[in-house]
C-alpha cells in the first residue's frame, strides 16, 4: 500500500503504527475466520418453549414437532430447545406470579436464550407480565392463542406470533348439511379458563346462526354424566363438543380422551374443531390443521433467530378451518358422505374390498377371462368335432344305403323271380275265374276259393316288396333292444329267393333264445346278408349239393354270436387277413367294401367280427353285447331252462 506523499514527516510514526494495528486486525479477524471456517462449529441457537398448558397434549406435540422442523429448515445453525411448563390447568393463572418469573430467571441466570416461544395464552399473559424481569430483549414467539385474545393484548415490539380461529360457524353449517332435520344443538364444555373461553365463542357463533337451533349446554359434568346423558340422544341433536380440560369436580382431563367415551356412548353425531379431535369419535368439523400453525410459528422463530435484535410486534393470519369428515362415524350415524360440503375431506374411508384387493381380484378375473376364453374355444372345437362326426355320420349312412343299394342289384333276379311268382299266380286265377265265370259252371265256394288264393299271392308279392323297401328306404341309424333270430329270420326272408337261384341252401339254426342286443335292425340284415351272399359266391363252382349255408345263432358269455358257415373252397390262407380290408376282393367283379362295411356296422354296436376256415368251408363270426338293461339273472334261468 503506498503511503500519502503530504503526510507529515513527524507524523509517520504514529501513522505507520496506525496501519501496522489496522493490518493485524485485518490479519487476526482473517485468520479468525479461518478458524471459525475451518472447525468451529457455529454457535448454536438457544429457544427456550414455555407452555401455558400442557406440552404433552396432543395438539402441543403435533404443533410442536411442526415448528421444529420448520426451524431446522429456516436456520443455518444446531437449535437446542428447552422447555418449561406452567401447567395453567391444574394451577390457577395466580400461580403464575411474579414468584415463577423469579424461579425462571434464576433458573436461567447463566443460559443464554437467543428466543423465546409461547405456547396457549396463559404463558403469553404471563410472559407479557414479567418480560422486564425475564429476557427483555430477546425475540418471543407466541402460537395457540386465540385471536380474540391476541386482538385484546398489548403484545409489545419484538412479540409475534401465530393465532388460531376456532370455526364453531363453519362447523355449525357442516353439522347441519349432515343433520338437515336437527332441531337441537347440545353444547359440551368444560370449566377451565381455556373451556370458558372456548364456550364464549361457540355461544357467539350459535347466537349469529341465522335459523336459530334450541340449544343446551352440558357444561362442568364427569365425562361419566356426559356419556350417560348423550347416550339418550338422537340424530335430531347436534352435539358441539368444545374441550373439557377440567370439570366441575376440579378434575383435569385430556380434551381427545373425554371426547372418545362421550362419542362412544352417544346416539348423536358428535362435531368440533380441533385436529387431534379427529379419528376419537368426531363426525366432522371445521379443523385446522396443526401442522401448518407450528410451520407458520417455526418461520417467525427462523426468521427472529436469523436477525437477532428487536423488531416491531407481527402478528400472523390464523391459520383457515376447512372441513374434514370421519367416514367411520357417518357410516355408524347412517349419514350421508355426499350431504358434506363441496371439497369436505372424507377420512378413514374403508377401501373396498376390490380396492383392499385389488392385484389379487385382478388375477382372478384374469384367471376367470382365460378360464372363459378357455372353455369358450373348447366348446368351439366340440362343436366343430360334434359337427364333423355328424358329417361322417351323414357319409357314413350314405355308404351304407349305396352298399345296401349294390346288394339289392345283386338280389334283383331273384327278387324280380319272387315276386313274378304269385304275380302269375294271380293272373292264372284271375284267367281261370273267368273262364268259369263266362261258362257259367262255376259255385260260390269255387270263386271264394280262387279269390283267396289271389288275396294270398299278393300278400305274398308285397311281402318281398316291404321287406326290400326296408332293407333299402334311407333311415336314421337308431339303436332299439331286439333279438339276433329275428334279425337272421328277415335277412333269410330276403336272400333265400337268391338262394334258390343259385341252387344252395339256406339252414338257420336259431339257438339263441331270450338275449337280446341293442341295435339297428336294418344295418344287422344288412352286415348277415353280405356274408350270406360272399358264401354264395364262395360256393360258386361247387356242386349243388355241397351249396349249404348256415346261419347259425348262439348265447356266448361276451354276447349273442351270429356264425355264417359254408362248405365252399374257404378262404385262401394269404387272405385271411386281408378280408376286411376295403377294396380286398378276389372276385373279378368284386369291389372289397362288403367285408369293411360287415366290419364297421359290427364295430358301431360295440360287437367283433372274425373270419376262419373250416374243413370245409370259411365261417364269420359276429359277436355283439347284450343290450345294458338286460338283467344277468333273468338270462342264467332262461338259459338253464
Ligand atoms: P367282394 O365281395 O366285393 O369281393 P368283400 O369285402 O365282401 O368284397 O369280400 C372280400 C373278399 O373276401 C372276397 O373277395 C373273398 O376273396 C373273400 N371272402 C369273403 N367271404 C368268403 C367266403 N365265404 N369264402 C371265401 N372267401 C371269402
Amino acid at each position: 500500500m503506498a503511503l500519502p506523499r503530504f503526510a507529515p514527516r513527524h507524523a509517520a510514526p504514529a501513522f505507520a503504527r496506525c496501519v501496522a494495528c489496522g493490518l493485524l486486525a485485518v490479519l487476526l479477524g482473517w485468520a479468525g475466520a479461518a478458524v471459525a471456517q475451518d472447525g468451529a462449529a457455529p454457535r448454536p441457537a438457544q429457544v427456550l418453549v414455555i407452555n401455558g398448558a400442557d406440552a404433552y397434549l396432543p395438539a402441543f406435540v403435533a404443533i410442536d414437532a411442526a415448528m421444529r422442523a420448520s426451524v431446522q429448515r429456516g436456520v443455518d445453525r444446531p437449535v437446542v430447545w428447552l422447555y418449561e411448563t406452567l401447567d395453567a390447568l391444574r394451577f390457577a393463572e395466580g400461580g403464575l406470579g411474579p414468584e415463577m418469573a423469579e424461579v425462571l430467571a434464576r433458573k436461567y441466570r447463566d443460559t443464554r436464550i437467543d428466543a423465546v416461544v409461547l405456547v396457549a395464552e396463559p404463558a403469553l399473559r404471563f410472559y407479557l407480565r414479567h418480560r422486564e424481569r425475564l429476557w427483555p430483549l430477546v425475540p418471543v414467539v407466541f402460537h395457540s392463542v386465540p385471536s380474540s385474545t391476541v386482538r385484546g393484548l398489548e403484545i409489545g415490539a419484538g412479540v409475534s406470533g401465530v393465532p388460531f380461529d376456532a370455526d364453531y360457524e363453519q362447523t355449525l353449517r357442516i353439522a347441519r348439511s349432515l343433520q338437515p332435520r336437527a332441531r337441537r344443538v347440545v353444547v359440551v364444555s368444560g370449566v377451565s379458563s381455556f373451556d370458558e373461553a372456548e364456550l364464549r365463542r361457540a355461544r357467539r357463533a350459535l347466537e349469529t346462526d341465522a335459523d336459530r337451533l334450541a340449544v343446551e349446554y352440558l357444561v362442568g359434568a364427569t365425562p361419566a354424566e356426559m356419556a350417560e346423558r348423550l347416550s339418550r340422544e338422537t340424530l335430531d341433536t347436534i352435539v358441539l363438543y368444545l374441550s373439557v380440560f377440567r370439570d366441575a369436580g376440579g378434575q383435569v382431563h385430556t380434551p381427545r380422551e373425554v371426547l372418545a367415551r362421550i362419542s362412544a356412548a352417544s346416539g348423536a353425531p358428535v362435531y368440533g374443531v380441533h385436529d387431534t379431535f379427529m379419528g376419537q369419535g368426531l363426525a366432522a368439523g371445521a379443523l385446522e390443521p396443526y401442522p401448518v400453525r407450528g410451520e407458520r410459528a417455526g418461520e417467525l422463530l427462523a426468521e427472529a433467530l436469523r436477525s437477532p435484535g428487536v423488531a416491531a410486534a407481527r402478528v400472523m393470519a390464523a391459520p383457515a378451518s376447512h372441513c374434514v369428515a370421519d367416514n367411520r362415524q357417518l357410516e355408524r350415524h347412517r349419514l350421508s358422505a355426499r350431504a358434506l360440503p363441496e371439497g369436505c375431506e372424507l377420512r378413514h374411508v374403508e377401501p373396498s374390498v376390490l380396492q383392499r384387493y385389488w392385484w389379487q381380484s385382478l388375477l382372478v378375473v384374469l384367471a376367470l377371462v382365460l378360464q372363459s376364453a378357455l372353455i369358450a374355444a373348447l366348446l368351439l372345437q366340440r362343436r366343430r368335432r360334434r359337427q364333423a362326426e355328424l358329417g361322417l355320420q351323414a357319409q357314413r349312412a350314405q355308404l351304407l344305403h349305396a352298399s345296401r343299394l349294390a346288394v339289392a342289384g345283386e338280389l334283383t333276379a331273384a327278387i324280380a323271380h319272387e315276386i313274378n311268382q304269385p304275380l302269375g299266380a294271380i293272373l292264372s286265377n284271375a284267367d281261370a275265374a273267368e273262364m268259369l265265370l263266362q261258362s257259367g259252371r262255376i259255385s260260390r265256394e269255387e270263386l271264394l276259393q280262387i279269390l283267396a288264393d289271389i288275396r294270398r299271392d299278393d300278400l305274398r308279392a308285397s311281402a318281398v316288396i316291404k321287406r326290400l323297401r326296408a332293407l333299402l328306404a334311407r333311415h336314421d341309424v337308431e339303436r332299439q333292444p331286439l333279438h339276433a333270430n329275428q334279425v337272421a329270420e328277415d335277412a333269410g326272408a330276403i336272400l333265400r329267393p337268391e338262394a334258390r337261384r343259385r341252387g344252395a341252401t339256406l339252414e338257420l339254426a336259431l339257438q339263441a333264445r331270450h338275449d337280446e342286443v341293442l341295435g339297428d335292425p336294418v344295418q344287422l340284415q344288412q352286415v348277415l346278408i353280405n356274408l350270406v351272399l360272399n358264401a354264395f359266391d364262395a360256393m360258386g363252382a361247387s356242386p349243388p349239393e355241397h351249396r349249404r349255408v348256415r346261419v347259425e345263432t348262439t348265447e356266448a358269455a361276451a354276447g349273442v354270436q351270429i356264425g355264417v358257415r359254408d362248405f365252399g373252397p374257404g378262404i385262401a390262407a394269404a387272405d385271411l387277413p386281408r378280408v376286411f380290408d376295403p377294396f380286398f376282393s378276389s372276385k373279378a367283379s368284386g369291389m372289397g367294401l362288403g367285408l369293411s362295411i360287415a366290419r364297421s356296422i359290427v364295430e358301431a354296436h360295440g360287437g367283433t367280427i372274425t373270419a376262419a376256415n373250416r374243413e370245409p368251408g370259411a365261417e364269420f363270426r359276429v359277436t355283439l353285447p347284450l343290450a345294458p338293461t338286460h338283467d344277468p339273472s333273468e338270462t342264467l334261468a332262461s338259459r338253464s331252462a
